[in-house]
């Protein structure tokens, strides 16, 4: 039968065992006193720089992507520290892009729902952009104003709206709007607005 501890032993028994927890749990267990070294995550990744798509901020983000399987895969996703806007940060959104990217709810193609039709169907980036080019045409032809109720020439095309994207460079967002003022367009926004 064990003699019972003093109190002086019970103090020393237990400081004994919380140093030796407190070692544990910094790594140092018996037998891995060398720390095991882990490959660098971002190791041979390309790094691509972008807008993220959420708000009107507009970060910047850098994503870095590898090749997995023979297809290229971003695995990660940081605030970019050298874009103005941001430097670095990101938002809780923001820094869940990653799981956007990969989220099998999002859309890759167009998808068309025709009148009268309670079905959406996916369709090709071309034929997409034709039919909304050919909508476009229709409705200007239709609706175009070229001079008011006083004879004046307004070229007026109010019957359609345009909607520029945020994450689009300045250059493009520049040019999308000169296309839509060129058509006559009055009614433009920016999804950074809204
Ligand atoms: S990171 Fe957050 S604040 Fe920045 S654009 Fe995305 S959602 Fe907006």
């Amino acid at each position: 039968m064990n003699a019972p501890l003093s109190r002086r032993q019970f103090f020393r028994v237990c400081s004994a065992g919380v140093m030796a927890s407190s070692a544990v749990g910094l790594g140092l267990a018996p037998g891995q006193a060398v720390a095991e070294v882990r490959p660098y995550k971002l190791a041979r990744t390309t790094e691509t720089r972008g807008t993220c798509p959420y708000c009107s901020v507009s970060c910047g983000v850098v994503m870095y992507s590898r090749e997995e399987q023979g297809k290229r895969k971003i695995i990660h996703i940081e605030g970019d520290p050298d874009n103005p806007v941001n430097k670095g940060t990101l938002c809780p959104k923001g820094a869940g892009l990653l799981d956007m990217v990969h989220s099998p709810n999002r859309l890759l193609q167009p998808e068309i729902r025709e009148a009268g039709s309670s079905e959406w169907k996916t369709i090709s980036w071309d034929d997409a952009l034709s039919k909304v080019a050919r909508l476009m045409k229709k409705d200007r032809d239709a609706n175009f104003i070229e001079k008011n109720a006083e004879g004046v020439t307004v070229n007026r095309w109010n019957s359609t709206a345009f909607i520029v994207s945020s994450t689009v460079s300045n250059e493009a967002g520049y040019l999308g709007v000169k296309m839509a003022r060129g058509l006559g367009m009055v009614a433009l926004d920016t999804q950074a607005r809204i």
